[in-house]
């Protein structure tokens, strides 16, 4: 089983790598390859070692497997994103579709137990993949001792791992605002945002990214008044095509939610059960000073390499805290590997997932091949946005001579006959090659056509490729064909 006691004092049994009862003793393990981190970059980077033969330990200091993405990230946002939709369609859309329910109303506990069962099921599942795949666990705080050795601190003691090589994937944690602590009650990150016992009256979200607009839509749908306080004069993030940004501000706008751009943050402060929130233009002038119960903080996240003993093995970080890499995710020291939001790159699970199976394969010898111009981006808001490769703006910063194909969803037959007609689909491709530079959809299930957009994009295909592909009907990835060949032909066909 690839490990060893040392001091059999109180020893216990181990069943495919998981304790059964508490020990009290050292423990050595033998591994070829030790990942520090279970999020979606380390249990999966896990798992495809175990699949390549290798003799894999797995690191996690939570209680629970799945990182951020399961625990606190991904999949609750997105159980209580769908249920909060489902509620707001049952509340202001059902009626004009001939479906009549009377008291419509929601049960704000029932819908948080949900979302706990949605993240129980899913990060057991991980233990029963690790099990399967004879993933050794170990629970504790993972620290690098040396380039072949891992020191686990756990509620038992110090395990160590001796090991061929080793992945960090420790991920990313919120970055703080400056003088502002967190109580997650009323002055709140994303996981406070998770776990709020009542829906605020006033909301305010510092930040109208990702996080801040979709957990902002959360609250807005359920009855909260929810303003956005953002730096910049544009939404979604980084990434987003600003002309896709302007649409779901508008979208949004009409929704509920309010939004105040191009506003800079100057303190938060509690008085009595009031949260104070000092704001100022963003290019100087007037101040004010806006009020709510409720503040969430969705200014980004950082890496995370506390504990991590990286100066032990002098792996000094860049100056955003990310630990270098090079394209075959090897740090500075031979042997030692990092993936996820503790690399470069965007924080996103899938990137992080797909990075931990090329990184293994690449340790046991085959090639590592990674396309960052293929990674879809999708904010899970109602209608949803979705987007790969560049933006017009990325273009035009580059100086590349680009053609535009556009198709709205108000002209296609499954968004008309379902009544979901906000957005479009907008195909960028080289003026000269047809090749596709960008796909940016904001409209009905805009996360999962995206998906296409990526597979052409991934294998370099044309937009006159994608255009004679024959896609079902009716269905809303129509538009997308036809946004390739407005890009294409110039004219799409339905509109
Ligand atoms: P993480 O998931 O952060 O996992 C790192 C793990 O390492 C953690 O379990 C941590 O406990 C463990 N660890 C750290 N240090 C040590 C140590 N020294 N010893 C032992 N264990 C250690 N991304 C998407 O793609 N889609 C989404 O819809 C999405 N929604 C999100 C919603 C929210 C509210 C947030 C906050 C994030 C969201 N993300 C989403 C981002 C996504 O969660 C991250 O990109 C992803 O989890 C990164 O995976 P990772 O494996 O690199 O790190
Ligand atoms: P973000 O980078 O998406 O957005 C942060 C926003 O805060 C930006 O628009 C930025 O301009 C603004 N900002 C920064 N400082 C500010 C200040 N002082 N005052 C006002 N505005 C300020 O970050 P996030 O929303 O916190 O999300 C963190 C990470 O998690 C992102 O990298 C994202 O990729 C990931 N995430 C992904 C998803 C998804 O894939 N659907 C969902 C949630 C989170």
């Amino acid at each position: 089983m690839g490990y060893k006691f040392l001091n059999l004092a109180s020893s216990s049994l181990r069943v495919s790598g998981f304790r059964t009862a508490t020990r009290h003793y050292a423990t050595t393990h033998d591994a070829d390859i030790v990942v520090i981190g279970s999020g979606p970059g380390g249990y999966v980077a896990a798992i495809k070692a175990a699949q390549l033969g290798m003799k894999v330990v797995s690191v996690e200091k939570d209680p629970s497997l799945g990182g951020t993405c399961l625990n606190v990230g991904c999949i609750p946002s997105k159980a209580l994103l769908h249920n909060s939709h489902l509620y707001h369609m049952a509340k202001h859309d059902f009626k004009h579709r001939g479906i009549n329910v009377s008291d419509i109303s929601f049960d704000f506990k029932a819908m948080m137990d949900y979302k706990a069962n949605a993240v129980k099921g899913l990060t057991g599942g991980i233990a029963m993949l690790f099990q399967k795949n004879k993933v050794n666990l170990v629970r504790g705080v993972g620290s690098i001792v040396a380039p072949n050795k891992v020191e686990v601190k756990g509620e038992q003691g110090v395990e160590t791992v001796n090991t061929k090589n080793i992945l960090i994937a420790t991920g990313s944690e919120v970055t703080p605002f400056p003088g502002v602590t967190f109580d997650e009650e009323q002055i709140i990150t994303s996981t406070g945002a998770l776990s709020l016992s009542a829906v605020p009256k006033k909301m305010l979200v510092i930040g109208a990214g990702v996080i801040g607009l979709e957990l902002g839509s959360v609250y807005q749908r359920l009855g909260a008044d929810v303003t956005a306080i953002e730096f910049l004069t544009s939404i979604g993030g980084v990434g987003i095509d600003g002309e896709v940004g302007k649409t779901l501000q508008k979208i949004l706008t009409k929704q509920g939610m309010k939004f105040k751009l191009g506003t800079k943050v100057l303190g938060v402060k509690k008085e009595g059960s009031t949260v104070k929130v000092d704001v100022e233009a963003a290019k100087g002038g007037s101040k004010e000073t806006l009020e709510c119960d409720v503040v969430l903080i969705s200014i980004g996240r950082r890496p995370y390499t506390k504990d991590l003993g990286l100066d032990k093995v002098g792996i000094a970080l860049d100056d955003r805290g990310r630990v270098p890499v090079n394209n075959k995710f090897q740090t500075t020291v031979p042997g030692i590997y990092a993936i996820g939001d503790v690399i470069h790159g965007p924080m996103l699970a899938h990137k992080a997932e797909d990075e931990g199976i090329v990184c293994v394969e690449g340790i046991k010898g085959l090639p590592v091949h990674f396309n960052y111009d293929a990674i879809p981006s999708v904010i899970y808001t109602s209608p949803e946005v979705g987007w790969v490769g560049k933006s017009e703006e990325d273009l035009k910063k580059e100086g590349k001579a680009y053609k535009v194909g556009k198709f709205p969803f108000l002209a296609n037959s499954r968004a008309k006959t379902n009544g979901e007609t906000d957005g479009f689909v907008k195909v960028l491709s080289d003026k000269s090659t047809d090749v596709i530079l960008g796909t940016h959809i904001i409209g009905p299930g805009a996360g999962e056509l995206v998906n296409e957009a990526v597979l052409a994009q991934e294998y370099g295909a044309a937009a006159e490729d994608v255009a004679r592909v024959c896609h079902a009907h009716p269905t809303c990835a129509e538009a997308l064909r036809e946004a390739n060949l407005a890009a294409y032909a110039g004219k799409p066909i339905n509109f």
